[in-house]
């Protein structure tokens, strides 16, 4: 007999955190951070259902901080177990865990977050992430490992971010399927989901189940880039570093071959983490599909780019003119270089702004895609005259048709735990699983435990 625990990623998008007990073991299926709103980052506080040091052993899926960014301060507070991972995400993670404590101290010292003049808790620092990384086992595709007593596991791509997987847990005879983050079908970048293959039990994502992405994000980001180009003025883009910059500047690359209009738009990434996340890329070949470039000195072949490392460097971009676009990190505006190119573009009325992804609820990305009028960042009040887009197109996650085919592949008929989406999203995937497959289905609260 086995439990799960739900702990994080229960109800809302981020804090994945899932507890696997077998056989008087403790294994953790991802070790995400709480993201976002006060309310929801305070969770990060609460003690976890076991304590650290008898949990035995992680299996992470993807290196994105709200799947791996407590894995330091599991450390901290005494795991001492491997944490299992494929090859790139080892990679990916530790770019992502690096930040994170570099973003934590920096918020220490500022004592500010989300406008707020008050200090948020810090929960390790870069010894805790240095130390996490000697634990890391990395693990590549379709390969069984042992995980502990006689739990395997095996990753399968999952197509979301570079080295993503979806894993498939065998134990008493069951096949218990995480599926991480899901990625889409047919994307320039990455590779398709893998089939599912046989599941008793799936912990599904279901982020976009109630939605359907729009079907031409890159035409959308053509026209959008033509409308900022006419404004005359910078066009921001607020992008994860961890693969939405890539997607971002490959699209931006495609479009400049195609159109004249913008083939010499100039392209600043002023992202030193983007930066090492393309490094990844060059390292995996194998594991996202090969890209024309004609220009090996910038990324996709961008014919006029320029990428921002320094502090003074990004600074520099305050005094380019005409148009132009700036890529920075965070894609929510919830932190990073991103917030100074908004101070001093969200008032000029010939700057746009494109988010290309999910803003989740709270964050200065999803005021200002909700039509603010006003923002006050950096102390400063400032009347939101640039113009805003929301491309959501872009989205690294699989909307409501794609999660449909990735559960066609399943072949057999499991028990779907829908995790990882707002409450109406989650009810909707446990809906579709129920109604398209007749399937058991059932949303996962936080903090409730099933016997699989
Ligand atoms: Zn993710």
């Amino acid at each position: 007999m086995a439990e799960l625990t739900f702990i994080g990623a229960a109800g809302i998008v981020t804090g994945s955190k899932h507890l696997l007990t077998v056989g008087g073991k403790h294994i953790l299926v991802d070790c995400g951070m709480f993201q976002g709103v006060a309310s929801v980052t305070a969770l990060n506080g609460l003690p976890l259902p076991v304590p650290a040091d008898d949990i035995d052993a992680v299996i992470i899926t993807h290196g994105h901080l709200d799947h791996v960014g407590y894995l330091p301060k599991l450390i901290h507070d005494g795991f001492s177990g491997p944490i299992f991972c494929t090859p790139p995400t080892v990679d990916v993670m530790e770019i992502v865990l690096d930040d994170s404590a570099h973003l934590q101290q920096e918020l220490q010292e500022r004592g500010f977050q989300h406008q707020r003049p008050y200090a948020p808790p810090m929960y390790y620092d870069q010894r805790d992430v240095d130390r996490t990384m000697k634990h890391v086992q990395p693990v590549a595709y379709h390969e069984p490992f042992d995980v502990v007593g006689a739990l395997k596991a095996t990753y399968f791509d999952a197509g979301h971010i570079i080295g993503s997987a979806f894993a498939g847990l065998e134990f008493e005879g069951k096949r218990v399927v995480f599926s991480g983050d899901l990625g889409r079908y047919d994307r320039p970048l990455l590779f398709d989901p893998e089939p599912m293959g046989a599941a008793t039990d799936l912990i599904c994502e279901s982020t976009y189940a109630n939605q359907v992405h729009p079907p031409e994000p890159t035409e959308a980001l053509h026209q959008t880039l033509l409308a900022g180009i006419a404004r005359g003025g910078a066009i921001v883009i607020p992008a994860f570093a961890v693969e939405r910059s890539q997607d971002i500047l490959l699209a931006i690359a495609t479009l400049q071959a195609q159109d004249p209009q913008i083939a010499n738009l100039p392209v600043h990434l002023d992202s030193p983490m983007a930066e090492k996340v393309d490094d990844v890329f060059e390292r995996f070949p194998n594991a996202h599909r090969s890209v024309a470039n004609d220009s090996q000195s910038t990324p996709f072949g961008i014919r006029d780019f320029t990428l921002h490392v320094t502090t003074e460097e990004s600074k520099a971009l305050n005094d380019v003119k005409g148009p132009h676009v700036i890529v920075s990190a965070s894609g929510m505006a919830s932190g990073g270089r991103i917030l100074h190119h908004l101070h001093n573009n969200l008032g000029d009325a010939k700057a746009t702004v494109i988010f290309p992804g999910y803003q989740s609820l709270g964050t200065l990305g999803y005021i200002l895609t909700h039509s603010a009028k006003r923002v006050t960042l950096y102390n400063d009040t400032i009347p939101v005259a640039a113009a805003i887009v929301h491309l959501s197109g872009f989205s690294a996650h699989a909307d409501r048709n794609e999660l449909h085919r990735w559960l066609q592949t399943c072949t057999t008929t499991p028990h779907l735990y829908a995790v990882h989406g707002e409450a109406p999203s989650a009810a909707a995937l446990a809906a579709m699983a129920r109604g398209s497959f007749g399937w058991k289905a059932d949303v996962a609260y936080r903090g409730t435990t099933v016997t699989l």
